[in-house]
């Protein structure tokens, strides 16, 4: 079993855990809205959703705060959102993620360290490093 992180909304700072989810406001391209839970254990890409909500292969879904209902959006590529995380030796950090459906893309930056998940991690490698090295 992995650590336990916590993960937080960069505006309101809200904890976004429940259990073993973490919970997201999504709205898809036809501006439909739909809750999604993602897994905790960054890497792994299991997401929960209500069968009525649909979402398309390769379709990009806007994360909200469930709380304050910010966009979730990432300062380093549009195709990516961000949130903050605390690991439980209460390092902090970043989780940036890919937007897109069905594109595993993940990169978890605490300090000046960067750790990257997914099979379509180099996707937006370059994007992220950049400002790193
Ligand atoms: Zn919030």
């Amino acid at each position: 079993m992995a650590m336990r992180t916590d993960f937080f909304c960069p505006k309101c700072n809200n904890i976004l855990n429940v259990g073993e989810n973490v919970v997201f406001s999504t709205k898809n391209k036809r501006r439909k809205e739909g809750l999604v839970l993602l897994h905790p254990d960054v890497g792994n890409y299991s997401l929960v959703k209500h069968p009525s909500f649909e979402i398309e292969d390769g379709e990009m879904l806007d994360f909200l705060c469930p709380y304050c209902g910010e966009i979730l959006k990432s300062d380093k590529h549009e195709n990516l959102a961000k949130i903050l995380m605390r690991d439980e030796k209460g390092n902090e950090g970043e989780v940036h993620f890919s937007r897109v459906a069905g594109q595993q893309s993940t990169y978890k930056i605490i300090g000046q360290n960067m750790e990257i998940f997914g099979k379509d991690a180099s996707d937006y490698y370059d994007f992220l490093s950049q400002n790193y090295f």
